[in-house]
Parts: structure tokens; C-alpha cells; sequence
């Protein structure tokens, strides 16, 4: 079909445009940021299984430092106990009094070994959840960066959608100068996922690649540079190189 100057620049205009916009939506299926979307999540959820872990660390020196003050209370009120029968001394035998010291010596030499096995747990607690805490501020920022790349792609995907409204818009602006037929050809090659239409500067179609004879690309450099052509293998418009 031959169309005029015009029309050849309008065609031209029309496949950079259809090549532009097969790339916007491109980029709004695969979004640019999705990768790094799915990092995050990932490393959120390896965080909470982490934070479970530290918080199950830090309940476990919790209970063996209460375990240990109560086992100090329980000594500690034995001694009271005996202190007072030892000082009251009423009915008692000096062997009676020698082993009640002896007993209060014990719980108080079993006091300093609890003191010294609770400050123990203290100090595995304090680091305990200090790793907890370091674990639950690197979830916040996760949380906060994944919260960030969400509203980024949304505010792209909107950029996007805006774009391929005003690409789609002037798509159709070009086609009404171009012949009806031409257009059909074109929207049938798109529709089967080609670009519509391609230049062609050698024998070879520029939308699927398949080989133009020699025979045919010859008889094509005879002809005048705005007639074009459909190709054999895929339908789409072409248009020999000006
Ligand atoms: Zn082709």
C-alpha cells in the first residue's frame, strides 16, 4: 500500500510509540522494585522466626533469675527462722545450739552460691535481650522498608497507568491519519503480540526476523520507499527504511 510522506511519519511516530508503550507495560507487570519486595519480606519473616527465638532465650533467664530469688528467699528465711530459735534458746542442748549455727552456716554458704548463679543468669538475661531488642529494631526497619518500596511501586504503577493512558491516546491520534486497512494490519500483528509494524533496512523482517527473499527485497528497493508491505511470516506492516 502506498501512503504519502506524511503518513510515513505518522507510521514511524506510531512504532516508537508501540514500542514505548509494550515497555511500560512491561515494567508494570514486572515491577522494577517487586525483587526487592520479595527480599524483604523474606528477611522479615527469617526476623520473626529470629525474634521468637531471642524471646524464648530471654524467658528462659527470666525464669532461672526468679528461680533463683526464690530459692535465696527460701534460705534466706530459714536462717531468719533458725536465728530466732538460736537467739530464743529456749529447750535447747548446746549440741542442739551448735547445730542449729552449723545448719544457718550452711544456708548461708548455699545463699552465696545462689547469689553467685543468679547474678550469672543476670548477665546471660541483660545479653539476652540486648540480641532480642537488636532483632526487634532490624524488624522495624524491614517493616518500614517494605511499607516504602509498597507505596513506591503503587506510586509508579499509578505513573505508569497515566502514562500508558496518554501513550494509548496518541497511538490513536496517528492511526486516524493512517489508511483503515493499514491500521487493521497493524492492530492484528499487536494483537498477536508483534509490534504492528516495523522498518526494514535489509532483507530480513524487523518483527520476527524472518528472511525476505532476494527476489522480493530487490523488487522492494525498485519501489517507491513509502509503499509497504505485510510480512509473509507474521502480517506485520512493513516499511522500507527511507
Ligand atoms: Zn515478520
Amino acid at each position: 500500500m502506498l501512503i504519502t510522506d506524511e503518513q510515513r511519519a505518522e507510521l514511524e511516530s506510531l512504532i516508537e510509540l508501540a514500542a514505548h508503550g509494550r515497555a511500560l507495560r512491561h515494567e508494570r507487570d514486572n515491577p522494577t522494585q517487586a525483587p526487592a519486595l520479595k527480599d524483604l519480606v523474606s528477611t522479615h519473616k527469617d526476623l520473626e522466626t529470629k525474634k521468637i527465638e531471642a524471646a524464648e532465650v530471654v524467658e528462659k533467664f527470666r525464669t532461672e533469675v526468679a528461680e533463683h530469688a526464690a530459692a535465696i528467699e527460701a534460705q534466706n528465711s530459714q536462717i531468719k527462722k533458725k536465728t530466732i530459735e538460736l537467739n530464743d534458746g529456749t529447750g535447747l542442748t548446746s549440741r542442739d545450739l551448735v547445730n542449729l549455727q552449723d545448719e544457718i552456716a550452711g544456708h548461708e554458704g548455699r545463699v552465696a552460691e545462689l547469689e553467685e548463679a543468679e547474678l550469672g543468669s543476670m548477665e546471660e538475661l541483660e545479653s539476652a535481650e540486648a540480641t532480642l531488642s537488636e532483632v526487634e529494631s532490624s524488624l522495624a526497619e524491614v517493616t518500614a522498608s517494605g511499607r516504602a518500596t509498597q507505596t513506591a511501586i503503587k506510586d509508579r504503577n499509578s505513573e505508569l497507568a497515566e502514562e500508558l493512558e496518554d501513550n494509548s491516546a496518541s497511538a490513536q491520534k496517528l492511526k486516524s491519519g493512517l489508511p483503515d486497512a493499514l491500521v487493521r494490519q497493524f492492530d492484528h500483528n499487536v494483537a498477536q503480540g508483534g509490534p504492528g509494524a516495523a522498518i526494514v533496512s535489509g532483507p530480513n523482517c524487523q518483527a520476527c526476523g524472518q528472511e525476505i527473499s532476494g527476489m522480493a527485497w530487490k523488487e522492494m528497493l525498485l519501489e517507491d520507499p513509502n509503499q509497504t508491505y505485510e510480512c509473509e511470516e507474521c502480517e506485520a506492516v512493513l516499511l522500507r527504511k527511507g
